[in-house]
Order: C-alpha cells, then structure tokens, then sequence
C-alpha cells in the first residue's frame, strides 16, 4: 500500500486511490472542529520545498502538516545557499541529513521530484513539477467530486483549456481514468498534448460537443508560464471560444459542477459569476486540499522508518 513516495497519479493503483480518499474524507470532519489540531504527527518533521511560486498547495500542506501537528518547516529557496549556487540535490540531501520525515517538493521541471526522491531517505511528495504531475491536486478533485456525486465511476469529465502544458490535466486523466470515468478534453489545437491518444481520452475542438452529457466540467488555467510562442491568437478569442459562462454551461448535464484548481484568470477561462457562484466548486477544492493534504502525510510520513546507518558513524 503506497510505496516510499507519492510522484505522481500514474503510479498510483485504483485501492490506492480509494484508501487516499477514504482517509481524506475522515480528515475534513477535524477541519469543522474548534480546536483543529490532532496528536497525530507529533514529533514528525515535514519540509516544504517549493522551487517555484504556489500560494494553495503550499499553504494546505503546511496547514495540514499542523493539523496533524507535525513540525513544518517552510525552506525558502531565496534566502538559502541554492542563490550561493549549492546544487538542488545537494540541498535536498542536506535538508534529508536533518531527518524530516516527508519532503514537499514543487519545482518548474518536470522529474526533479523523483531526482530528489531518489537520493533521499525521507519520503518525496511531488507538489508539481513542470508539465508532468500534480498528484495531490488531482486527488483533492478526486474527492470534490465523490462528495458531490457520489461517486466516480461512470461520470463523465470534461477537462477544458490548456491541456498540453497543466501538471493538473495529466493527473486527472490518470485518476479520474483509473477510477472509471470517461475522461474528455477540449481545447485549441496547440494546447492539445501531442500523446493524447496514449493518455486513453477523447480530444474535441468544440466547446459544445466536449461539455454534452458532461458531469463534472473542469477548466484549467492557461499557463503562460510556460507557453513558449503564442498558442492561440488572443485571449479574447479564447475566452469567446472556450470561456466558460453559463450560457455554454447549458450544453452540460443539467447537474454538472465546475472546477478550477485555480489560480483562474477571470473572465478568460471562466466568467466572473461561475468563478465565484455555484454550481462552482472552487472554494470546496481548496477547503479539501488541506484534508487531502492530510491524509497523504498521515499515509506516507506516519509509517514508522527504519533510517539507513550514515556511512560516517
Ligand atoms: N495551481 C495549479 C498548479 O500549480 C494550477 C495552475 O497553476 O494553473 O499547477
């Protein structure tokens, strides 16, 4: 049950996933308490190390990290030696050589989550890396939407936008898919993964045909981050074409919700009412982020660890 690190959902077998989930339900009832805190961790060490920016995923794995009442401890890689130009797994090794009994990587390439696993005695989640996964994102959209449908197998997901450059799409075709849902994508035709058939999904270049019958209706922000030329002619042609507002929500299910992992761009992925009203699902995404987050530490730096001997002792 779950190896030494969690990198990504591909890794992840269908149990693993449910046992992940099952777990994070039973930690968002400590988040409706008013003493949100549990003995849990006490005495265990979790590091943040986030090479790039994150305001949810970083805030909900430290929130979660004190819930549980572990230590968390935030490495800023500004004020560290990294600007001395200390190499990242030289770092990574030293901060391991202080026992901390999980290690929260973030970095804006996509493998150095499992470079640094693979050199480390504590175990790596990957809080995203580049293009590639986002497992604990995917996760707590896994959760969002059991809560609100019930279940999963069986639903259909529409994924809009940016598809060839969101860590966020690639973990949810994989989590979604290993859980029985149909996953489809839509979007303009350079924001298509070139591998999309690999990935087992349907790609549609129409908003309408992608969203008919669809359950769950998740719109990814674009990553301009990482778009290395100009993907789509203007912004307001994508928002005129793939925006979400409720007019074109209506070729949906009657009962489809909408997700954003967020950051969103207002008014270019979705319009300002569904940001911020139902049946937007955004604030219940980040309020389970942090039971999610739980349950990942709980699962992965609870085990007890038999530390390997240094080989200076
Ligand atoms: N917050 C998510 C991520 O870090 C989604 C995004 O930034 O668009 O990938």
């Amino acid at each position: 049950m779950l190896g030494k690190d969690l990198l990504g959902i591909e890794d992840l077998e269908r149990p693993e996933i449910e046992r992940i989930l099952e777990t994070a339900q039973r930690m968002t009832e400590i988040g409706t308490r008013d003493v949100k805190k549990v003995p849990t961790l006490r005495g265990r060490t979790v590091v943040n190390l986030f090479f790039e920016p994150s305001t949810r995923t970083q805030t909900s794995f430290e929130i979660a990290g004190k819930r549980l009442a572990a230590d968390v401890v935030n490495f800023s890689t500004a004020g560290s030696s990294l600007s001395k130009k200390e190499s990242i797994l030289d770092t990574a090794k030293t901060l391991d050589a202080m026992d901390p009994d999980c290690v929260v990587v973030r970095h804006k390439v996509a493998g150095v989550p499992k470079r640094i696993a693979d050199v480390l005695e504590a175990p790596v989640i990957n809080a995203g890396d580049g293009a590639h996964e986002h497992p604990s994102q995917a996760l707590l959209d896994m959760l969002t939407v059991f809560q609100q449908k019930d279940r999963l197998d069986g639903l259909t997901v529409a994924i809009i936008g940016d598809i060839a450059h969101s860590r966020v799409a690639r973990s949810n075709i994989y989590g979604f898919g290993k859980m029985g849902a149909e996953v489809r994508i839509a979007g303009p035709p350079t924001m298509l993964p070139a591998d999309v058939e690999t990935l087992g999904v349907k790609a549609y270049c129409s908003l309408r045909e992608v969203l008919d019958g669809a359950d769950v209706v998740m719109a990814l922000r674009i990553q301009r981050e990482r778009l290395e030329g100009a993907c789509f002619p203007s912004v307001r042609e994508y928002a005129a074409t793939f925006g979400l507002d409720r007019a074109k929500l209506r070729y949906a299910k009657d009962d489809a919700i909408v997700m954003h992992p967020g950051p969103v761009n207002r008014g270019v992925e979705l319009s300002h009412d569904l940001a911020d009203h139902r049946p937007s699902v955004i604030l219940d995404q980040v309020r389970n982020g942090v039971a999610l987050r739980m349950a990942l530490l709980y699962l992965i730096s609870g085990r007890p660890r038999t530390r390997a001997e240094s080989p200076q002792e």
